[in-house]
């Protein structure tokens, strides 16, 4: 006769658990989550979440390794409630803080699905929503940027993939499309004509590297391209998933891409920054 992994009594023949321990099992992790996230960004008494916690964890057959994961899952999910209504306020971020406190849950693993550095990201997009240059970022690698003086880093993101757009122009259904030395010039033969022409736009890679968001400018280093891009002479910016897209002020320029991984906070810091 088997045991039930929950309870540990008999589980019948060939069995290894009750249905409904199981059931209650993942009823009480579900719960978990839900206590914590809902508490999480508003704030409250965490001292009688944390009984809340254990009472459902020792109804649902829930061990402390479990139990701490389920803490984090429910700080990633207030997380996630937090910026549902806009940004991040300062009594959420607070609040969140004072709850990875509490449950003295480590930085790096609530960083896991990047929940953590969202936090950070939400603090500095409020500052400079309200106007002010954010103090908070460490940069742990030396930049290769030429700053100006007055200028002032707000982010860098690492690792960035940069992209160049190009149009190319072909011809589809012309299969003559040769053309023949006549004296001169070249002659291209009729079939030439009866083609169409197809422009159709690509992005190329063009190098990674690291992405320097100022005050005043954009910055990119890679191992073959270096430059800068002031705000004011970009004219469209172009927000995607997982980066942004931006176009300068110049015909000869083609649109430029920037992979960051983040296209939500990448948009949202350099389009306000161009706006400070
Ligand atoms: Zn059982």
């Amino acid at each position: 006769m088997g045991q039930c992994i929950y309870c540990g009594k008999p589980a019948g023949f060939l069995k290894k658990k009750h249905k409904k321990c199981e059931q209650q099992h993942e009823k009480g992790k579900s719960e978990i989550i839900s206590l914590v996230g809902k508490i999480g960004a508003a704030g409250g008494d965490l001292h009688q979440l944390e009984r809340s916690i254990e009472r459902v964890a020792s109804m649902s057959f829930i061990d402390k390794n479990t139990l701490k994961s389920l803490l984090v899952s429910g700080w990633e999910r207030a997380v996630n409630i937090a910026f549902d209504d806009g940004l991040l306020s300062e009594k959420e971020e607070s609040a969140l803080i004072e709850l990875k406190e509490h449950f003295a849950l480590p930085e790096e693993i609530l960083d896991k699905n990047g929940a953590y550095s969202k936090l950070e990201k939400g603090a500095v997009l409020r500052d400079i929503m309200n106007g002010t240059l954010p103090e908070r970022i460490k940069i742990d690698v030396s930049l290769p940027f030429n700053f100006q003086k007055t200028e002032k880093v707000v982010w860098v993101f690492q690792g960035v993939n940069y992209y160049e757009e190009k149009t190319r122009t072909r011809y589809v259904g012309g299969s003559q499309g040769f053309s023949i030395r006549i004296a001169k010039g070249l002659y291209y033969r009729t079939g030439a004509f009866k083609g169409e022409r197809v422009q159709t736009s690509e992005t190329v890679y063009a190098d990674t590297g690291l992405l320097g968001i100022t005050n005043k400018h954009i910055y990119f280093a890679g191992s073959v391209k270096r430059f800068r891009i002031a705000y004011n002479k970009i004219v469209t910016f172009e927000p995607f998933s997982d980066g942004i897209g931006i176009q300068r002020d110049a015909q000869t320029v083609r649109p430029q891409l920037f992979e960051t991984g983040d296209g939500w906070f990448t948009y949202n810091l350099i389009r306000n920054l161009a706006q400070l």
